[in-house]
């Protein structure tokens, strides 16, 4: 008799799910999912993430019921806790979705020496794996994007699977968790699990997608999907994403080209797991310290409304718009230029998204030391501002203090009159813009063209 294991890590889903699709041909299929005390007890397992996971697993059991089984949860060492159940049930066959930390790395490792079959399946995270292509002229990854999305958009893609009709699953002792929050969560977190995530998709792929390409950057329309969390803990997967967003619109080829980004810094995790943490591209940056400027960054108090409505974008939903999140990490790595470490430090404490080679690759993008070939380029909150945030709408929903405030001056405040500034409750600019970019001009070493 084949007894197998799906163990689910990131691939919170019933649809298009390579690893459940393989386990359920066996005649009995354990759903598995273990919280992991190594995760668990990491700064990466946030409130937000908590919260968001314990949706995701209540949703996923209760699909699993509706197909005649349910969702085993165990806490632990994940590989002690899967050998457990391989001992208990004889089981033959584990299936698991690759994945490019070196922590999914030395997971797989470990279940390797269970004595089961391990089955990594590719292409359930990524709609191309990782490390699958890599560059004509030499090298185990792509260094660049452009080259990357060249090549990735010729690869042909798996098809999209069923959800199984029907499961057997063996009796085993693992209950839902009833909740998983540690600590606050943000006000306006999304819903988790796979029933919010397709209708996310669904919505997005009939009404949002098309116009992606004209105003993903608008900061206060809030016209991207907000897919993220659902992608990260694959809720939604993006292979069925891609396969129903198509590449019949302008819009739909824009949104294929940021899915792609999302393969390429895994990709680049995947060959260079030390760049979570070393610069991928040293620049041999002496960073400054300072906590006043680290504090008032993270608080949202830096004088600089498009800086500070995102910091509370991210504080009061656990998740960012992505022109606010370039925004925000160029203010911290560049213009004050404080270690790209810490502000991406903060950004996993509240991020509901928070994925480790995309904030991390994204980090270091910004900050000049990743994959960026314009390396020393300086996002200024005021052009930034007036270009996606001509009326200062997007300030004036997340700075309440500036709601008031003409839009004429709602991005530099600082121009209103003394008194009308005294009657705001709103700090002054922590930096002057033009000191900053010498400064940061002179630590890389290159000339300021004014
Ligand atoms: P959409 O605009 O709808 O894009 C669709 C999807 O494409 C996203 O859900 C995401 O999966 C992918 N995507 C879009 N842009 C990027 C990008 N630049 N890099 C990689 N994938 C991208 N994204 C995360 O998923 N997790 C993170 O932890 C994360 N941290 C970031 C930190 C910084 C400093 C920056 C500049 C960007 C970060 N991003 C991260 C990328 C991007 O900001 C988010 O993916 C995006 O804002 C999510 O919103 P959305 O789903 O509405 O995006």
């Amino acid at each position: 008799m084949r007894t197998s294991i799906a163990l689910f890590t990131r691939d919170l889903r019933v649809h298009d799910n390579p690893v459940l699709h393989a386990a359920s041909t066996a005649d009995r299929c354990v759903p598995l999912f273990v919280l992991d005390d190594a995760i668990v007890s990491s700064s990466f397992f946030n409130a937000n993430r908590a919260a968001f996971l314990t949706d995701c697993l209540a949703d996923l059991d209760a699909a699993l019921r509706d197909r005649g089984g349910r969702l085993v949860v165990r806490r632990g060492k994940l590989a002690d806790e899967v050998a457990k159940v391989v001992r208990e049930l004889d089981v033959t066959e584990v299936h698991v979705a690759a994945d490019v930390s070196r922590y999914a790395r030395r997971r797989e490792e470990a279940l390797r020496e269970l004595g089961a079959d391990l089955h990594v399946h590719d292409a359930s995270i990524n709609a191309v794996p990782p490390l699958s292509l890599t560059p004509s002229g030499g090298g185990d990854h792509f260094a660049i994007f452009t080259p990357y999305f060249r090549k990735w958009e010729t690869v042909q893609r798996r098809g999209v699977l069923r959800a199984p009709a029907k499961l057997t699953v063996p009796d085993l002792a693992g209950d839902l968790p009833k909740r998983l929050h540690r600590g606050t969560t943000s006000p306006d977190l999304a819903e988790g699990g796979e029933t919010a995530g397709r209708k996310l998709m669904t919505s997005w792929v009939r009404s949002g997608v098309d116009d992606y390409a004209e105003v993903h950057d608008a900061l206060a329309d809030d016209a991207t999907s907000r897919l993220s969390p659902h992608l990260h803990f694959g809720t939604v997967s993006v292979t069925e994403l891609l396969d129903r967003v198509g590449t019949g619109s302008e819009g739909a080829r824009a949104y294929t080209r940021q899915l792609a980004w999302r393969d390429f810094h895994h990709q680049v995790l995947a060959a260079k797991p030390d760049s979570a943490t070393k610069d991928y591209r040293t620049r041999d940056d002496r960073w400054r310290r300072s906590d006043r400027d680290f504090e008032a960054w993270r608080d949202g108090r830096t004088g600089y409304p498009i800086v500070d409505a995102a910091m509370r974008q991210l504080a009061r939903e656990g998740w960012m718009h992505n022109r606010a999140r370039l925004i925000a990490a160029s203010f911290l790595s560049k213009t004050l230029y404080l270690d790209w470490r810490r502000g991406a430090q903060h950004f996993m404490d509240l991020l509901v998204d928070c994925d480790l080679a995309n904030n991390q690759m994204n980090w270091q993008w910004v900050a000049g030391t990743g994959t960026d070939t314009r390396p020393n380029r300086v996002h200024n909150p005021l052009a930034q501002a007036a270009r996606y945030d001509a009326d200062g709408a997007y300030v004036k929903r997340y700075v309440p203090e500036l709601a008031d405030v003409d839009p004429k001056h709602v991005h530099e405040p600082w121009k209103l009159s003394e008194d009308e500034r005294d009657a705001l409750d709103y700090p002054p600019p922590i930096v002057d813009l033009s000191e900053a970019a010498d400064r940061f001009a002179a630590a890389r070493g290159l000339r300021r063209h004014r």
